[in-house]
């Protein structure tokens, strides 16, 4: 597996900078120009050698002004792009054929043509591609990919890592200082953003630190969360310090937001009264993005490490982790509408589910996607749909107050053994397992209401006072406790 790493340039002076935006900007030409050409249907199939030959030979080369290796590399980048694109409407197409094909026989064949890039020939494909293959435009003008053997690094007597790229004329090289001391290998992609120069490269995971690091022995339930990373089902909190990271976040987007469109209508006043100089000046100065993009890269990287370090402790005790199904799609932004609040809430679950899947493939632990309907709201020792109240979970059948998370996570590991509840049970079928379960349930337990207040109040405050108790037990535990109090209450109930 590879694994994307980012290294940042630290303390460029601003011609360098600005050297290498130029070069971009030009490449980023060479990008619109592939994907005007080839970006259609016209495409399909080619190589990107093949194009690159094609402008060697009609001298189209000659215009983009800069070195060889440059723009062959962005076409090659270019053409991938483009595939990647065309694939992803091959999904839609797909399902085109499933549902128009009724002969095996000939759905097998268009599925083979498809896959091999020879839809063009068949009149139902092309039509079907040209119909789900939105034609795109390149937008990338900042990027520069630079090939493993055209860069490399240097180590200076302050003990910083320069590395050096090629620049727009042939052996005259730009140097980056960087912000660490391990050296970019591979293929490298710089993306100029905001004054800084990102350098985007791949590893292998097994060459990582952490991919040496053994698993735990055990298996784990954990839920997500909000204000930590994950909750296991010992009742672990991991990756605490994410509630507070994503409020003040928020707090600090809402407060800026507000007065950014303040200035913006300053600025809006000034241009309508005629004061051009002076909306410019607002622009330049007070609505920039160069700030915010840098405070934004930092507080997700801040997230990223935070929600990893969380992912890792729990692998450490743990060779299978249970978790919510995470193919699914997370809401996405455009349902979330203006809560800041929400919508970096979704983004931060999305890096969790990254992390579960990318640290247990690098670490060899299992991941087991489970069915998270109701984890949240149900009880997981009787079943029953609890009522939720902050972070505790009151279950109104058994008395008891559990810690919210600490329920969700024990469900879901009882969820990777359910034999009624599959990944793929629709949520409506699991509401009714459950609560088919609950009135099984309460039919084996004595008669509470009535005649026994007294034990059932004191059985409850005994739990309250011990909220941990799932947490700390585990899930067997909880059971057998659970069933020895009944013992208990057997007796009791009868006389
Ligand atoms: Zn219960």
């Amino acid at each position: 597996m590879k694994v994307t790493r980012v290294a940042y340039s630290h303390g460029l002076n601003p011609g360098k900078y600005a050297a290498l935006s130029e070069q971009a900007c030009r490449l980023g030409r060479v990008r619109s120009r592939v994907w005007q050409q080839y970006g259609s249907v016209v495409g399909a199939g080619l190589k990107d050698r093949q194009v690159r030959d094609a402008w060697l030979a009609d001298g189209t080369h000659h215009r983009f002004g800069v070195l060889a290796n440059a723009w062959k590399e962005t076409v090659r980048d270019a053409m991938a792009d483009i595939a990647a694109n065309r694939e992803a409407a091959k999904v839609h197409v797909r399902q085109a054929i499933r549902r128009h094909a009724s002969d095996p026989v000939k759905m097998k064949h268009l599925f083979t043509e498809l896959k091999a890039d020879r839809w063009a020939a068949d009149p139902f494909l092309s039509r079907q591609m040209r119909r789900h293959c939105k034609r795109g435009k390149n937008r990338t003008h900042n990027q520069i990919v630079v090939r493993s053997d055209q860069h490399n690094t240097k180590v200076d007597a302050r003990g910083r890592l320069w590395l050096a790229v090629p620049g727009l004329r042939r052996r005259q090289l730009v140097r980056i200082p960087l912000n660490t001391t391990i050296a970019p290998t591979g293929t490298l992609r710089l993306i100029l953003r905001g004054g800084l120069v990102e350098i985007h490269y791949q590893i292998d995971a097994a060459d990582m630190r952490t991919s040496q690091r053994p698993c735990g022995t055990r298996r784990v339930g954990v839920d997500k969360g909000y204000t930590e990373a994950l909750t296991d089902s010992d009742g672990d909190h991991h990756g605490t310090r994410l509630g507070r990271l994503l409020t003040t976040e928020s707090d600090h987007r809402k407060a800026k937001g507000r007065a950014r469109a303040k200035l913006r209508s300053i600025a809006n006043g000034a241009a309508r009264r005629g004061d051009h100089a002076k909306a410019a000046r607002i622009h330049r100065h007070n609505l920039g993005t160069v700030k915010r993009q840098r405070r934004r890269a930092r507080w997700e990287a801040t997230v990223r490490t935070e929600t990893f370090t969380a992912v890792h402790r729990v692998v450490d005790k743990a060779n299978t982790v249970v978790a919510e199904d995470l193919t699914k799609k997370f809401t996405g932004r455009s349902l979330l509408g203006k809560n800041t609040n929400r919508r970096l809430a979704a983004w931060t679950k999305g890096v969790t589910a990254e992390a579960l899947k990318n640290v247990s493939e690098r670490r060899g632990s299992a991941l087991v996607p489970v069915n998270a309907a109701y984890t949240s709201q149900a009880c997981h020792r009787c079943a029953a749909l609890g009522r939720r109240g902050g972070d505790r979970l009151h279950c109104t059948r058994c008395g008891v107050v559990w810690q919210a998370d600490v329920n969700a996570a024990i469900n879901i590991l009882q969820r990777a053994s359910d034999p009624d509840i599959a990944l793929h049970t629709p949520h409506t079928r699991v509401k009714q397992i459950l609560q088919e379960r609950a009135d099984r349930h309460r039919t084996r337990l004595p008669v509470q209401d009535s005649s026994h207040h007294p034990a059932a109040e004191s059985e409850t405050s005994e739990l309250l006072s011990n909220e941990q108790y799932a947490g700390s037990r585990g899930v067997d535990d909880g059971i057998g406790g659970s069933d020895r109090r009944q013992r208990q209450a057997g007796p009791g109930g009868g006389t």
